[in-house]
């Protein structure tokens, strides 16, 4: 299985529907096994839906701060 930093970094391709399929299977198996990263996959497709819907605006300081931090976590 692949660590949850990978996941985490397959995420916004998978998300971004940029992932081929073999990269996509791999997020998935990680995401259906693994408590942290779910919570993670929530965080994303809430900011993915909060950027579709404000692409002429900034992403929130505070938001690019929990994305960064939340990667260091899972990293560790
Ligand atoms: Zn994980």
């Amino acid at each position: 299985m692949i660590t949850c930093a990978e996941a985490v970094n397959g995420l916004w391709a998978y998300l971004d529907a940029t992932v081929d399929a073999e990269g996509r299977v791999l997020v998935e198996e990680h995401l259906a096994r693994c408590r942290t990263c779910c919570g993670e996959m929530e965080f994303a497709k809430e900011l993915r839906r909060m950027l579709a819907g404000a692409r002429e605006q900034r992403v929130p300081p505070d938001v690019l701060r929990r994305l960064h931090q939340t990667i260091e976590e899972l990293g560790t």
